[in-house]
């Protein structure tokens, strides 16, 4: 029996099992992935809006997290995958056949990136299907690519892709970019970028590598086929809560809905980090509100 289980090894779990530890509760960390960090290790920007701190990219601001936590008592087993997990009785049961069981558990699963579920787009990952715009530029210096989306990501991409790239088409399946205005404004005053809005991509073409993208543009009958030689899709993230519909209460997009105390509508089930905030999804409100559940935890197994 452990005083706390935490689901997830990214800024938000590691903050929580940081402040566990220092409160003296018995704190076990599964993470399904093999090394920790979540998301920062995707993050290719530097990141300059952490307070305190200035990392080159996420997986340096993983590495200081890594090493502020190496020192601290709390269990982590990597790789963990999780096969159920009851949240009323507080027991996880994992492929390997263990049986856990704590106090509390905090969900800290984070978000992963929507995919289209298109052929092609899982068979030329890393051959033209990019991971990441600012990652993988200068791969597509001088080709003609696409770019998936309608959002600041999307937007984004766009524009950096747009500094190395003859042109780029930018496809959103909207009638209007969601993007905010200042990227809005640059996509037009790029001439190499062209916008497909009411369009959506129905296949990325190529054997071996992308070769091009089967296009349905709104109102047309039949779609078309273009020459592409690279397609970055940001279609947004979707909450990682799986494993626990039914048991609480979520908001229509699948986010875990929570108290002040970071508690969801399961007592002493807490959740943190993006999973659980859809609205200002950032490392500083994850690590912030892996204190906040820690602290609650504490008080609460004091009083008894
Ligand atoms: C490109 C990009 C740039 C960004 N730039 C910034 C920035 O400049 N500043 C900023 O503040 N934020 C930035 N962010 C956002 C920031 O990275 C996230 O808000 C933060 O990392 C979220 O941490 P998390 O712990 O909540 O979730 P995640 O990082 O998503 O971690 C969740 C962890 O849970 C694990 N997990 C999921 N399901 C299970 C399961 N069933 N069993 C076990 N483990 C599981 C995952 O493997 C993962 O390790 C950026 C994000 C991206 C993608």
């Amino acid at each position: 029996m452990h005083d706390v289980i935490i689901i997830g090894a990214g800024a938000a779990g590691l903050s929580a099992a940081l402040w566990c530890d220092e409160l003296g509760l018995d704190t076990l960390v599964l993470e399904q992935g093999r090394e920790v960090g979540g998301q920062l290790l995707r993050v290719y920007n530097p990141i300059e809006n952490y307070l305190g701190v200035r990392a080159r990219d996420g997986r340096e601001m993983r590495d200081l997290f890594a090493e502020q936590v190496k020192d601290a008592e709390f269990d982590l087993w990597t790789e963990a995958e999780i096969e159920s997990v009851d949240l009323k009785a507080k027991r996880i049961a994992l492929r390997s056949g263990e049986e856990l069981q704590a106090i509390s558990i905090i969900i800290a699963t984070g978000v992963r990136r929507r995919t289209l579920g298109i052929p092609g787009e899982m068979e030329l990952m890393g051959r033209g299907v990019m991971e990441s715009g600012k990652r993988d530029r200068d791969m597509f210096a001088g080709k003609d690519v696409c770019v998936v989306g309608g959002g600041d990501a999307a937007a984004e991409n766009a524009l950096l892709l747009a500094e190395v790239c003859p042109t780029v088409t930018l496809v959103h399946r909207g009638q209007k970019l969601r993007a905010r205005t200042e990227f809005i404004e640059r996509l037009r005053g790029e001439h190499c970028i062209t916008v497909f809005k009411e369009s959506v991509v129905r296949r990325i073409i190529g054997e071996q590598e992308v070769e091009g993208v089967e296009i349905m543009r709104g109102g047309a009958i039949k779609p078309f086929q273009m020459a592409v030689r690279g397609v970055l899709v940001r279609i947004g993230v979707e909450p990682n809560t799986e494993l626990f519909r039914e048991q609480i209460h979520l908001d229509e997009r699948g986010y875990i809905v929570v108290t002040g105390e970071q508690e969801t509508s399961a007592s002493n089930v807490f959740a943190i980090g993006d999973v659980s905030n859809p609205l200002a999804p950032t490392i500083s409100s994850a690590t912030g509100a892996g204190a906040t559940a820690a602290k609650v935890i504490a008080a609460r197994l004091n009083e008894r």
